[in-house]
């Protein structure tokens, strides 16, 4: 069976790990800071903080930008649930706007037109590696007063034109903060995984922090406990003050006393989201292998692009018209979705997909919009009809096998697989 996504482990990768395996660290040690600055380095960003996985990456950023309870986040409805319920665990309320048909992204002119005041941030996803047009989003954001993350967890190493240059989805100014996933189907694996990156000193600091339970271990850092009376002092009668003053200049002068190489101090209530060193090991081999991973991918697309194009029954992936002039973009291509007329096929999608696995062709089904799940549904009152663009794309959609170790022969499996459908 060819699955519709699947890891590719060279010799390499694995030699890595077992270096790892054999070092002083499995965890918080080298590989974890040489994976992010390679990373960050790769993709033109200044911070890069790695995560256990990518849905923890989203959930940090909705944190460090201060997103909370009362806030909008409005995502794609075409994604993978995590988009939208990092903005639910901060208590914010997740929204969702409609696509458009070509790219199945989010459709700026939509998303302009139904704003929301109480919108703090938009999560762009970048579906099957096709990026948003994020200047054009950034621009309906930000002009409001809201963040933009970009959830590229399809798009690694990704990159488009704008502007008069080329940028990788990433290392681009119209995300404040892009997150991206090493799950063994996406693009680059750490078994799992994910990244965050920003230019923002402060938010960088701020993920680190949260990212192993908001514990900071370096001296510059420290408050220490003579924070406090200063800031509480103007909330008790003056009377009260002198004792809290005196009473807080003990207690400084023992934390300062104890302050030993082993002083820590919890600053946020933060989580435990860290990467090991294992599978950083294998992120920095696997990055060295990116740009051959998208080559494969870009071939293979490309093949069933030219095989399907005269089937009156089917779609193939387009570029958005924003993407295509220049021509200079690179697109990951970590789906390979097609839309079927399954009508005019007379056979169930149900069927068609039955028909491919008894031929060894794996096919999935991405997305069932979002806000369509049951929990959404209960908790928001979402319902039917909410973003109509979408759902007509997920009525249609079933995404083929697409990665890189899939060799010729398995290319023209799944082109003869599918061609046979209309027989
Ligand atoms: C895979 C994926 C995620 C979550 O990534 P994990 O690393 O599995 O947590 C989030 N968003 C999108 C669009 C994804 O495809």
């Amino acid at each position: 069976m060819i699955p519709y996504g699947r890891q590719s482990i060279s010799e390499d990768d694995i030699e890595a790990v077992v270096r790892s395996l054999r070092s002083d660290f499995l965890t918080c040690g080298p590989e974890v800071e040489a994976f992010e600055k390679e990373f960050a380095a790769f993709v033109g960003a200044k911070h890069a903080v790695a995560v256990c996985n990518a849905t923890a990456a989203l959930h940090l950023a909705m944190q460090v930008l201060g997103i909370e309870k009362g806030d909008r986040v409005v995502t794609s409805p075409n994604t993978f649930v995590a988009s939208a319920n990092a903005a639910a665990y901060v208590g914010a309320t997740p929204d969702f706007s409609d696509i458009d048909p070509k790219s199945y992204n989010l459709d700026p002119v939509v998303l302009e037109k139904n704003w929301k005041p109480d919108t703090k941030a938009v999560v762009a996803v970048d579906y099957a590696g096709q990026p948003c047009n994020m200047p054009e989003i950034a621009r309906v954001a930000r002009s409001r007063g809201a963040y933009v993350i970009e959830d590229a967890c399809h798009g690694t190493g990704g990159s488009f034109q704008a502007d008069g240059r080329k940028w990788k989805l990433g290392g681009h100014p119209w995300a404040d903060i892009t997150t991206f996933s090493f799950h063994p189907v996406k693009t680059v694996t750490t078994g799992e995984g994910g990244i965050l990156l920003t230019e923002n000193d402060g938010w960088a600091a701020t993920a680190r922090l949260l990212r192993t339970h908001g514990i900071t271990r370096n001296p510059s850092e420290f408050t220490g406990l003579s924070d406090s009376p200063s800031s509480s002092c103007s909330a008790i009668s003056p009377s009260q003050s002198d004792i809290v003053v005196q009473s807080s200049a003990i207690r400084d002068q023992s934390s300062l006393a104890e302050r030993g190489p082993w002083y820590y101090e919890m600053q946020e209530l933060g989580y435990n989201f860290r990467i090991t060193d294992l599978q950083c090991a294998l992120g920095r081999s696997q990055l060295k292998r990116l740009p051959d991973f998208i080559t494969r991918r870009q071939e293979i697309a490309s093949c069933y692009n030219q095989a399907f194009s005269n089937l009156d029954w089917l779609k193939t992936p387009a570029l958005a018209p924003w993407l295509l002039s220049p021509a200079e973009n690179l697109i990951s291509w970590h789906l390979y979705t097609v839309q079927i007329d399954f009508p005019r096929l007379v056979k169930t999608r149900t069927e068609v997909m039955q028909e491919l696995r008894e031929k060894g062709v794996g096919t999935q089904v991405l997305y069932i919009p979002v806000y369509l799940q049951p929990w959404y549904r209960r908790t928001y009152g979402y319902a039917p009809g909410k973003c109509p663009k979408a759902e007509e794309f997920y009525s249609r959609a079933l995404s083929l096998p697409l990665f890189p170790a899939m060799n010729d022969a398995d290319v023209q499996k799944v082109i003869r697989s599918v061609l046979a459908l209309e027989d």
